[in-house]
């Protein structure tokens, strides 16, 4: 009988030195029998200080660029020092070896010729996660895993959009290819996230944190039973632990659920990495690679999804609201299309929109080309900006069927100024904005209202469990 796979995705913090590789060896080996593929980033800052030499080899210093490296490179090292035994210890050091020289060329050729590093950047940039992968799959052999290191541009295409690229269709089928045999002989794939090729066979890259969209082609093209994606958190939090003590692991969402909680701020998988699993139906599950035993948070398709009310609350600071307000808006068109063409021509991304008869409003989390927008919004009526503001949103399917949610949310923070309330257009969160300076008082309110039941008072949500029951 085969069983379907699991994709097991590590982050840079779960594989940061030869302890947590000891660690995610020892959770790798105890789930060996779900078939497990996994996807491996570069180790904790090697990417970070692989573009930085990028960017000191643009400026010239080829030398210093590559001399930047040696602590990482060290770390490597060391970590196959204290793991490997003679044999694969040799081969790794090899490969390290093989890096450094062929990164030393390539920062030579940047520094000779600034202007085609892009391409050049993504070669370097891979060895991150080519290094991160062959130690990962010598540590899982010497701990008795038939594992096998495999290079990610065998399996993932895309176009040469070089640093961000695109992945094409055709990975589907070379990803099964590559994969499948090695799956049926019982051996554990180890695959390096983050980086592809494009048609021609040049390196690419996904963009940052791409090792979890990596996870996700994988986990489709091989139709996986759940991708895991390992962090240092306990799964997705009902609010940010640095404002809201209490906050605990959310154990189920939806997709979408999780797609408006990124988008709002909430440190969740990024709705593009999960895209690809969505597609197929496929759960996936955020796991703590430090407390392995906890369940951490499932993320589901809508119809599996627990229909609590609300299963967090996500924040965003720094936040600039710009309101236009035109008596000729009134029963005229064409003035939005004016208004939204302005945010447009001068690539300025919107958060949240409200209009009224007369006035639209809006919200920007990036403001720097304010100064050029707004003399051209004058043009089409009076402009009000305000700084400094906080988007908070609460998030769960369950907004969508519990008559008088919104009014308890909203009694719950009556002391708080609330502008610019959405709700409805995804029923899945209702978004409001709060002066920055308030944004801690009306989290923790609305998470003990939310999610901290006092004796005799149950908790919003379970009290809209019995409602939508
Ligand atoms: N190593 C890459 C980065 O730091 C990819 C990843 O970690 O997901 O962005
Ligand atoms: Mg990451």
């Amino acid at each position: 009988m085969s069983t379907k796979t699991t994709i097991m995705k590590f982050g840079g913090t779960s594989v940061e030195d030869a302890r947590a590789f000891q660690n995610v060896a020892a959770i790798i080996r105890s789930a060996v029998a779900n078939r497990p593929v996994v996807v491996v980033s570069a180790i904790a800052g090697f990417t970070n200080t692989l573009l930085a030499s990028v960017r000191q080899a643009i400026e010239g210093d080829a030398g210093s660029a590559t001399r930047s490296l040696i602590p990482d490179l060290d770390r490597h090292l060391a970590i196959s020092q204290q793991l490997l035994g003679p044999e694969s210890r040799v081969v790794f050091e090899a490969a390290v070896a093989s890096a450094r020289r062929e990164i030393r060329q390539l920062h030579k050729i940047i520094a000779a010729h600034p202007v085609t590093h892009l391409p050049l950047q993504d070669e370097i940039v891979a060895w991150g996660e080519l290094l991160s992968s062959h130690l990962l799959a010598s540590v899982l052999r010497e701990n008795g895993v038939a594992a096998r290191c495999v290079d990610a541009r065998r399996l993932i295409r895309t176009d040469d959009n070089h640093g961000s690229a695109a992945p094409l269709p055709e990975s589907s089928l070379s990803t099964r290819t590559e994969l499948t045999p090695l799956i049926e002989a019982g051996e554990v794939p180890v695959v390096g996230g983050f980086i592809a090729s494009a048609p021609k066979g040049a390196t690419t890259t996904l963009g940052r944190g791409g090792s979890d969209y990596s996870a996700a082609i994988i986990g489709a093209a091989l139709d996986a039973r759940e991708i895991q994606i390992w962090t240092d958190v306990t799964g997705v939090l009902t609010a940010d632990p640095r404002i809201v003590a209490n906050a605990r692991t959310i154990p189920v969402l939806s997709y979408q659920e999780a797609a408006e909680l990124a988008y709002f701020g909430a440190k969740v998988l990024h709705p593009k990495t999960i895209q690809p699993a969505i597609e197929k139906n496929i759960p996936v599950r955020v796991c703590n690679s430090r407390v392995p035993a906890e369940a951490g948070t499932l993320i589901v398709s809508e119809s599996a999804a627990a229909p609590q009310t609300v299963k967090a609350i996500a924040h965003k600071t720094g936040i600039t609201t710009v309101q236009v307000t035109s008596a000729r808006m009134l029963g005229a068109y064409g003035f939005l299309r004016a208004l939204f063409e302005v945010f447009d021509r001068h690539r300025v991304a919107i958060d949240v929109v409200t209009t009224s008869e007369v006035s639209v409003s809006l919200s920007l989390d990036n403001a720097a080309a304010l100064p050029e927008v707004i003399p051209e919004l004058r043009k089409l009526g009076t402009v009000e900006v305000e700084k400094n503001r906080a988007i908070i949103s609460v998030v769960g399917e369950g907004l969508r069927n519990t008559p008088g949610i919104a009014a308890r949310i909203f009694s719950t923070i009556s002391a708080v100024n609330v502008a610019m309330i959405s709700f409805g257009s995804s029923s899945v969160n209702l978004t409001f904005m709060v002066d920055e300076a308030r944004v801690r008082e009306a989290i923790t309110n609305l998470h003990r209202v939310c999610f901290e039941a006092v004796d005799g008072d149950s908790a919003l949500m379970n009290q809209a469990e019995e409602v939508t029951a």
